[in-house]
Formats: structure tokens, C-alpha cells, sequence
């Protein structure tokens, strides 16, 4: 059978696509790619021409099968996304999870990811993390979720476009007015900045140049304080205990 390569693309320097990258792209038989038009003139870019398929949310139950038949009668195949590393907030773990289900064999050509450039330079704790995505787009939603997560001690990574960046920033820092906070945006680009501080004054700063929300961002946020978590862990065993109680 053929190899599934999931392959990370650049999140907005071309210099990051490895020469691994490189090979592995213009060896398979074919791409998958989230959009063909995008993946296509990257890999212009680089001379290369491939035969391409669309793998995108709506289609990747139905196509996933087909891809891994095609694997099993020994095509190989590359996966890519628009930018950074397949499956982390884009398409693709429909195939991945198919593909291993069949016996495939997955490789890793492994490279940029917005959340882990960010969160190696946010200055923010990086021994224990956890990836939360987009936000809920509607503010009550938003709100919610963001109380929810408050008692969580890993550091807390959240990616955010530009349509929304004031927005959520701002609810940061109504639930976390003091944690710090890294906004990072443009990584890799020609306009890439990255602050670190409080969520208040990250939420302040965006204020001040409209400049500031513009392009990608990824945002990392200081966790809750371990005592914090103690006092949570300890409601948690009184609740328990409360409970079994109850069922004698
Ligand atoms: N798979 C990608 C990865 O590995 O980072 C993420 C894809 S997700 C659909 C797109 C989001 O990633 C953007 O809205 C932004 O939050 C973040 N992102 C992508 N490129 C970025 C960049 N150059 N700078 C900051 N954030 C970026």
C-alpha cells in the first residue's frame, strides 16, 4: 500500500516549507489539499505540479474512503491545508483516522503550526498547554466558554481572525483581567508583532492603532493558579462525597 503524508505548509513565509516538504509533495502521486487553488500556487512557487484533490469539511467522510482505497491499491498520497499543519483547526482527520483504521501508514512531514510558534514566544508558561481553537462567534456563547475554562491551570491557546480579535480580546479580559496574555499576530509575515502582558492592557493596546487587528492571531493566556485548582479539586471531593453518600 501507499504512505499518507500529512504535510505542514508555511503560515505566511515561503521559506518555511522544509526541503523535506518539498520532496515528499513532488513525489506522491497526489495532493489532498483544503483548497486546490491556494495549495496549487504555493506549490507553483516551487515548480511543482501535481494532480490534486479537494478535501474539505463537507466532503471528507465520502471522499476519505475513496482516498484510502486508492492508498490501499498503493497510490501515495500528501495531505496538506492552507497554511500550517493539517487537522489543527483545518480538514483532514476523517482521512488520517480512516487511512491508520485501514492500516495505512501514516507519516509526519512536520512543520509550521501558529498555535506552537505563538506559544514558544509568548513568554507564558510552556510545560503543560492546551488548544482551544476559535472561540464561539456569538458573545453569550463566548462568555460561557470562557468561564468555563477558568479554573484551568495550562496555559490556554485560542486562534482568532481578524473579524472577531477586538471582540475577544475584550472578553478575556472581563473574565481574566489580570492573567497575562500573548496576542501574536502575522507570524512569519512581513507585519508579524507579538505583546506579551496583561489581558487589560493586550485589550488597551489592540485600542490604540486599528492597525493592530489586522491579519491572523493566535492568543495565549496564562492558566489559572495551581492553588486555585486545589480549592477546585477539593469542592470536587466534597461533591463526591456528598454523593456517595446519596447512594449509601
Ligand atoms: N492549521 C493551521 C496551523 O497549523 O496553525 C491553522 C489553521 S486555522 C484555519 C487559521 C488560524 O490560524 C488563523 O485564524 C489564526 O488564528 C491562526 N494563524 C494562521 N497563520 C497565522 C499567522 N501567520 N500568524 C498568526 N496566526 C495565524
Amino acid at each position: 500500500a501507499g504512505h499518507l503524508y500529512v504535510v505542514a505548509t508555511p503560515i505566511g513565509n515561503l521559506g518555511d516549507l522544509s526541503p523535506r516538504a518539498q520532496a515528499v509533495l513532488g513525489g506522491v502521486d497526489r495532493i489532498c489539499a483544503e483548497d486546490t487553488r491556494t495549495t496549487g500556487s504555493m506549490l507553483a512557487q516551487f515548480n511543482i505540479r501535481k494532480p490534486m484533490v479537494a478535501l474539505h469539511d463537507h466532503n471528507e467522510d465520502q471522499s476519505a474512503s475513496t482516498l484510502v482505497q486508492a492508498l490501499k491499491n498503493g497510490q501515495s498520497l500528501a495531505l496538506v491545508s492552507d497554511a500550517g499543519t493539517p487537522l489543527i483547526s483545518d480538514p483532514g482527520f476523517a482521512l488520517v483516522r480512516a487511512a491508520r483504521a485501514a492500516g495505512v501508514t501514516v507519516i509526519t512531514i512536520p512543520g509550521p503550526c501558529a498555535a506552537v510558534a505563538a506559544l514558544s514566544i509568548s513568554g507564558i508558561a510552556t510545560d503543560s498547554f492546551t488548544f482551544i481553537g476559535f472561540l464561539p462567534p456569538k458573545a453569550q456563547a463566548r462568555a460561557v466558554r470562557l468561564k468555563a475554562l477558568a479554573a484551568e491551570t495550562r496555559t490556554l491557546m485560542f486562534y482568532e481572525s481578524s473579524h472577531r480579535i477586538g471582540e475577544s480580546v475584550d472578553a478575556i479580559a472581563e473574565v481574566f483581567p489580570t492573567r497575562q496574555l500573548c496576542l501574536a499576530r502575522e507570524l512569519t509575515k512581513l507585519f508579524e508583532q507579538s505583546i506579551t502582558a496583561t489581558a487589560t492592557e493586550v485589550a488597551a493596546w489592540l485600542k490604540q492603532d486599528s492597525n493592530r487587528s489586522r491579519g491572523e492571531f493566535v492568543l495565549v493566556l496564562e492558566g489559572a493558579e495551581a492553588s486555585d485548582a486545589h480549592a477546585d479539586d477539593a469542592e470536587a471531593t466534597r461533591i463526591l462525597r456528598v454523593l456517595m453518600q446519596e447512594l449509601g
